[in-house]
């Protein structure tokens, strides 16, 4: 079955390519030695095992694959899924600012732009649960988790704040991996399915 990850080895990972970083996303694969392709279209998403939902204007992007036509396939993806930014914005159930509904694949509530105008971006220390050492966030006007479901696992922090969730196969951060140098969480996402 297309993006059952089991049927398909070694695992090929799509990172939607619309718009925002995803090149930096296809470096980090590269250096850990995985397969990637970007995607832009339908069939493409049929293709892969694993998707990356990179940062990026979440508005924008949503215009575009509504008008390409593979909106709800995204929406449905089956594979194992991080969204990274504006990526754990789409995976919401619920988003605020303004409100609306996300694809539902975490039951969780993601606020847009939530750190404020005056806080465009910055970088700070975070945890993470796979390393004892700090984890350097880099958060480009980003979103805060302000909700999750009893299923959801945190999985990363910033001093008190969750900035990043599992459940089942889908992982949501806030942040921004690829900009950190740590390929730690590329390489969960490919561990998964
Ligand atoms: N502010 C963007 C949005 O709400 C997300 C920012 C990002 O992905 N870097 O869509």
């Amino acid at each position: 079955m297309a993006n059952d990850p089991k049927t398909h080895y070694p695992p090929l990972v799509g990172v939607l390519a619309i718009q925002g970083d995803f090149e930096a996303h296809l470096k980090v694969l590269k250096k850990i030695g995985v397969d990637a392709i970007e995607v832009r279209t339908g069939p493409e998403l049929d293709r892969i095992t694993h998707l990356i939902i990179p940062g990026g204007e979440s508005t924008t992007i949503r215009k575009v694959a509504v008008e390409d036509g593979y909106w709800e396939k995204l929406a449905r993806f089956k594979g194992p899924v991080m969204g990274t930014c504006m990526g754990s914005i789409l995976m919401a159930s619920k988003i605020e600012c303004p409100n609306g509904d996300g694809w539902g694949m975490l039951d969780i509530t993601v606020r847009r732009n939530a750190y404020g105008r005056q806080i465009h971006s910055f970088t700070a220390n975070g945890k993470v649960e796979f390393s004892e050492n700090p984890f350097e966030m880099v958060f480009i006007r980003a979103p805060k988790i302000i909700r999750i479901a009893e299923n959801v696992h945190p999985i990363a922090w910033l001093n008190n704040e969750i900035t990043g969730v599992v459940c089942g196969n889908k992982m949501a951060l806030t942040f921004h991996p690829e900009l950190s140098g740590d390929d730690g969480f590329h390489r969960k996402l490919v561990g998964m399915g």
